[in-house]
């Protein structure tokens, strides 16, 4: 199939993390989807080796505000990106926050890092999901909820073409599953030419909600018998607000008595939770329900903030039963770093991991070893054995399964002209593009 414009994927062609796309179109219009960092070993193209410079781009749109697709906008910025940054309204609130504890950690001073922001701040804008909007030269566009993360969206665009009906492409962004805690499903999307697809679950299927919430709270109660502790390296973003709602649901549905301390040992998941808090607008019926009857889906007793590092240090060394929520969601820094290596060794405590490990990540290899006779992992610098139970609740994941990818596509009714996939590892995509063919799909 011929595309009116050239597609350049700067990151994520075959791999789970660095999303960044890049659309030449005709008339000088060039658009960019998503500018994310890449983590583990995977790869992405320099910004300055682009086909087009930063400075060229007219417009910067923006997925969801996860580090892999926002991570390398103060780079883009740097290299003389000037356009508009677009985006939901839900993801417009989260953008600066997430910069800034990433910014954190790099050698930007302070004063740096504020300017940067402010600089963010005016170029970008929130969108409605579901309405379309213009840009230059005819281009329109259309943001619906993907039901991945607050404020979501998967994009399509709709590009004029002499005397023929506009070529339209939706970029998937990453899909979210049915019955996300918190969030509405993902939309229905309209037709496409072109469908440029997330694949990072296309070889398998997760368990469903009811099983997960079983699984979560048998593991909950057996920290609470044998007093030991649940470690939980989880994002900031999306999945401590989910485990939070779950939590809550299990231990007021199932009527606990003794509730296990939950500690939320992570500044920015705190800040994070706050936004998801305030923005009720976003939430799933379940979730305004609960709220409508006074009881705050993402709060509840027990639940305990563990803001400054003398109270991390402090609860590195309490007594269980107790769950420690903290990130990095694949352990490639944080405090969940200082609790494993604290933690890892003793029999009694576990390890929950609730979401996607990308290849040569610490979360990766604890899973991994942990299977093996005397296994150990590099933490901090130091050779921590693997004695805790690690378990993974794939449930949980923010992405839609396999299921869920078909089903999208077949959702749309007349079938994409074409699909691409992206955001998956060879294997995976392998499986789902092999799904894909056999129904037809091109
Ligand atoms: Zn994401």
């Amino acid at each position: 199939m011929n595309y009116p414009f050239n597609l350049t994927h700067v990151g994520a062609e075959n791999c789970v993390t660095g999303s960044c796309h890049l659309m030449e179109l005709p008339g000088s219009i060039n658009i960019m989807v998503d500018c994310g960092l890449t983590m583990g070993g995977d790869t992405a193209l320099s910004l300055s080796q682009m086909p087009v410079k930063p400075s060229e781009l007219d417009y910067l749109f923006i997925t969801h505000a996860h580090i892999d697709h926002i991570g390398r906008i103060p780079d883009l910025i740097d290299l003389g990106f000037d356009g508009e940054i677009i985006t939901t309204h839900g993801t417009n609130a989260l953008l600066i926050p997430m910069l800034e504890d990433a910014l954190a950690f790099t050698d930007r001073s302070e004063k740096e890092i504020k300017v940067l922001s402010a600089r963010i701040n005016d170029l970008s804008w929130g969108f409605e999901y579901n309405q379309s909007f213009s840009l230059k030269k005819g281009i329109k566009f259309k943001l619906k909820n993907a039901g991945h993360i607050l404020g979501s969206c998967f994009i399509r665009f709709e590009i004029p073409v002499k005397e023929k009906t506009p070529f339209s492409v939706i970029f998937s962004g990453d899909l979210g599953s049915i019955n996300t805690p918190i969030l509405p499903d993902p939309d229905i999307p309209d037709h496409c030419d072109l469908l440029i697809l997330e694949s990072t679950y296309g070889d398998r299927n997760h368990e469903d909600r009811t099983k997960r919430i079983e699984n979560l709270s048998a593991m909950l109660r057996k920290a609470l018998a044998d007093k030991g502790k649940i470690y939980i390296p989880a994002f900031a973003l999306g999945r401590t607000q989910e485990l939070i709602y779950e939590m809550d649901r299990i231990f007021t549905r199932e009527k606990w008595d003794t509730k296990i301390p939950v500690f939320i040992d992570s500044p920015l998941g705190l800040k994070i939770t706050g936004i998801y808090s305030s923005l009720s607008e976003f939430w799933d019926k379940e979730a305004r329900t609960l709220f409508k009857k006074g009881d705050h889906p993402i709060d509840f007793k027990k639940l305990f903030a563990v803001e400054n590092q003398r109270d991390h240090k402090r609860i590195l060394n309490i007594p269980g039963p107790a769950i420690i929520v903290a990130g990095s969601g694949m352990c490639t820094g944080g405090r969940i770093l200082d609790h494993l290596e604290n933690s890892l060794e003793d029999s009694k405590n576990d390890v929950i991991f609730v979401g996607y490990q990308a290849k040569e990540t610490p979360g990766r290899e604890i899973i991994k070893y942990a299977r093996r006779k005397n296994g150990y992992v590099n933490l901090n610098g130091q050779k921590v054995a693997i004695n805790a139970a690690i378990h993974k609740l794939t449930g949980y994941s923010a992405h839609a399964d396999q299921k869920g990818l078909v089903g999208f596509v077949e959702s749309m009714g007349e079938k994409p002209g074409k699909i691409k996939l992206v955001h998956g590892e060879p294997g995976s995509q392998k499986v789902l593009r092999n799904i894909l063919y056999s129904k037809g799909c091109k």
